[in-house]
């Protein structure tokens, strides 16, 4: 049994922190909005005033927050997991951040005795509950597999990318060919309503054939009926989205369709989506054939 703590309990870290303990280790949590440890608490979690009292407390520290602005304060604020840091208690940032935001966390920790693991995923609330995510890991590899077991709670595959900073850039290629996959779906439901078409046919052809896929399949009934309350945030997605196309400028690629999806998902987000689903993108893809 290891001392395990976790911070960020929003839809994907609460499931994630309720596999780990019952995994049947002794969990430790904090959320910047206290209530949402309540149901771990419930389950057997200690609460915890600060990041750095969980880090403190804790053999490895797990993290899974919004977005590079959230993982930097919860290491570098006041009270941040940086004070709890050292020898024997570890750091592991679930979160899905860019490259440099990620080895500046990593140059921190390891500056205060710890070792650093990102560890981004792929999958979305569901699969967060299952324990079935895929784990998009790089950093301390002495740390990855340390924490293997742990991993293996909250997910069904665990991939080592080596130098840190692979993992940021893996999680952001992974969700810039998801945007692009949402946009171009949204783009052609919009133009079957609009020529006639009935949507469960089009829905039916694609799912028969090359084209069918989870997304689609799982998505595209939710978003015929608007039905769009958030399993993964259309922020969040936008955020990635941003980061992607700031990362094919670091390395000199360019990503026109990536471009496009962006621009559609920051409509959405300008029009007020941003706590709703990704997949919200196909009502201002849909609305913008009325102007
Ligand atoms: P979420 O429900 O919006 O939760 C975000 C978490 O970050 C909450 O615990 C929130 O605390 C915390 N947070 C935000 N700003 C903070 C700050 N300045 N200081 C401290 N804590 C802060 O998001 P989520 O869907 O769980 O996603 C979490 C991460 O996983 C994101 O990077 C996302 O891109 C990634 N991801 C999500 C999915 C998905 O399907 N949802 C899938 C793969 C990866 P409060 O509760 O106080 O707001």
């Amino acid at each position: 049994m290891a001392n395990i703590g976790f911070l960020g309990l929003g839809i994907m870290g609460e499931p994630m922190a309720a596999n780990l303990l019952q995994g049947g280790h002794q969990l430790t949590v904090w959320n910047r909005s206290p209530v949402k440890c309540d149901r771990l608490v419930g389950l057997g979690a200690v609460r915890a005033d600060s990041p750095a009292a969980v880090a403190a407390a804790c053999d490895f520290t797990f993290a899974m927050l919004s977005d590079p602005v959230a993982a930097a304060a919860v290491v570098f604020g006041a009270d941040g997991v940086l004070q709890g840091l050292g020898p024997g208690h570890d750091y592991i940032d679930m979160s899905t951040v860019d490259e440099a935001t990620s080895v500046r966390i990593g140059q921190a920790v390891a500056g205060a005795g710890a070792r650093f693991l990102e560890a981004p995923v792929s999958g979305t609330r569901k699969p967060a509950e299952d324990g079935t995510l895929i784990i998009l890991a790089a950093g301390d590899a002495h740390l990855h597999a340390e924490a293997g077991p742990l991993l293996a709670l909250m997910g069904k595959m665990t991939v080592y990318l080596g130098e840190l900073g692979h993992g940021a850039r893996m999680k952001l290629v992974v969700n810039a060919i998801m945007g692009g996959m949402m946009s171009s779906f949204g783009e052609g439901l919009a133009l079957a309503a609009r020529g006639g078409l009935p949507a469960d046919d089009l829905l039916a052809v694609l799912d028969a054939g090359a084209l069918g896929n989870p997304m689609f399949r799982i998505k595209g009934p939710l978003m015929l009926a608007g039905e769009f309350s958030p399993a993964f945030p259309l922020k969040h997605m936008q955020k990635d989205l941003r980061l992607a196309l700031a990362l094919g400028d670091i390395l000199g690629q360019e990503t026109p369709s990536l471009a496009a999806a962006n621009g559609a998902f920051a409509d959405a987000l300008a029009a007020g989506a941003g706590d709703e689903d990704f997949c919200a993108v196909y009502r201002t893809i849909r609305k913008s054939g009325d102007q």
